[in-house]
């Protein structure tokens, strides 16, 4: 049986494959679910042809680190930060979060996964610290199927209480349950609380729980006051860092501690809105970029950021130039080169790629790759006409112009429109949840 193909055409292709470079007009053709050709005037008799004039093509974006469960919290903390009597442990772990049945974890990730979707983001970490029982985990991972996205199922320990005396088991079955094989769009990960939100035995020992499932790290390290005490370091010298392991955030880890992720070949995910609107430090952007190594993007909470990578994008390109700018202006030299756009429109999907352990399936357009596929409108009159199509794509655009998204070969939004959605039973039970959520914990919404 021959796979279907589709051939993506005349659009501004932007592969961010070096080898194969970016072109002003050409063709992506998609086999199946992999991409098997890309250049100008590709033919395919048989294929269907999607018409991608006036459209930018390029790699889906790449989002490393998110609460998805958080997906009906939206917005609900923004004047809340890391500090204070009500911050956002307090409000949104150990309030909110404990309340949270399987149906309200699942509906709340299929709204985070829907709105990621429709902002071009192909492939999520979904950092699910909401692992009460079992049948979150089923719940969470039912959502993360539905919305036939690429996604990194990270399993992480509830936060708001002792792990379960099962957790450890139910970790176990559920990796050889549902993540047997690394080939399918979901992969397993483990979110462990990490050393500085529990002991350094039960970190080390979470740790080693990844490992022996041969599943990835994705961790938070470095937040605030607790990221200041060397704990991370402690691990280190323990020989517990390897390059299996995302660090999230960093933001007050010292110098030695970011030389050892880098030495170890780990990879990074900064949330610069979040690290800088609530706390956790300045991100160490420069800091990573300083010894070579260029940090993936993540949203982290929808309970405080929005859901695109745009955002992102533009955050942490902003700070970086902001700093140097700034020891410029005290009068210091040999300052380090700016991120050009083209810096960070590959730590939104090539260093995402990376990070989630995928970059031999996703991350740029190249054969062979599995086709996650954006195409971004450039008729629009937020964007046109296009001078530099990377500086259109990190400074101009937002999700307006997501026109279409591709995972593996199927199409998910088309002509600016979700596919297979039941937006008004989506909103429905969005809405159920949330009051459910809300009344059971005794959180008052913001007065307006
Ligand atoms: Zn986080």
């Amino acid at each position: 049986m021959t796979s279907k193909r589709i051939l993506i055409q005349n659009g501004c292709v932007l592969t961010l494959d070096k080898k194969i470079g970016n072109f002003h007009k050409a063709d992506v053709l998609i086999e199946g679910t992999k991409i098997s050709a890309i250049g100008p005037n590709l033919s395919a008799a048989d294929a269907e042809v999607i018409d991608a004039a006036d459209m930018i093509v390029m790699p889906g974006f790449v989002d490393t680190h998110r609460h998805v469960w958080e997906g009906i919290l939206r917005n609900i903390g923004t004047d809340v930060t890391l500090e204070g009597e009500a911050n956002s442990l307090t409000i949104i772990v150990n309030t909110l979060a404990p309340v949270f049945r399987p149906e309200d974890a699942y509906i709340g990730n299929l709204v985070g996964l829907y709105g990621a979707l429709d902002a071009g983001i192909t492939t999520i970490l979904d950092w699910s610290h909401i692992q009460a029982t079992r049948d979150h985990t089923d719940a969470v991972i039912k959502a993360l199927d539905e919305s036939g996205m690429r996604a990194v199922f990270a399993y992480g320990y509830p936060w708001w209480k002792d792990p379960d005396e099962h957790q450890e088991e139910w970790i176990r079955e559920i990796a050889k349950k549902c993540f047997s094989t690394k080939d399918q769009l979901l992969t397993f990960a483990l979110a462990p609380q990490g050393p500085e939100i529990t002991s350094f035995e039960v970190a080390k020992a979470q740790w080693e729980l990844a490992r022996e499932l041969d599943a990835r790290i994705s961790v938070h390290v470095g937040v605030g006051s607790a990221g200041q005490q060397g704990k991370l370091g402690r691990m280190g010298k323990a020989g517990l860092l390897k390059n299996d392991t995302t660090y999230i955030h960093c933001t007050t880890l010292s110098d030695d501690e970011i030389k050892m992720i880098v030495d170890t070949g780990g990879t990074v995910s900064l949330s610069s809105t979040s690290e800088m609107t609530m706390g956790y430090g300045m991100p160490p952007i420069q800091r990573f970029l300083n010894h070579g190594l260029r940090p993936s993007l993540s949203v982290d909470a929808e309970t405080n950021m929005p859901n695109d990578m745009f955002t992102q994008m533009r955050s942490v390109n902003s700070l970086q130039h902001a700093m140097i700018f700034d020891r410029k202006l005290a009068g210091k030299r040999n300052l380090p080169p700016f991120m050009t756009s083209r810096d960070v429109i590959e730590c939104a999907t090539i260093e995402g790629a990376r990070a989630n352990g995928l970059l031999h399936k996703t991350g740029t357009l190249t054969p062979g790759k599995e086709a996650d596929i954006i195409m971004l409108r450039t008729e629009s009159p937020n964007i046109l006409p296009v001078n530099d199509p990377i500086s259109a794509v990190v400074w101009g655009m937002d999700t307006s112009n997501v026109d279409s998204v591709l995972v593996a070969g199927k199409a998910l939004k088309r002509d600016g429109k979700l596919l297979n959605v039941d937006l008004d039973n989506l909103r429905s039970k969005a809405y159920e949840s949330r009051d459910y959520v809300i009344a059971k914990s005794g959180f008052k919404l913001p007065e307006i």
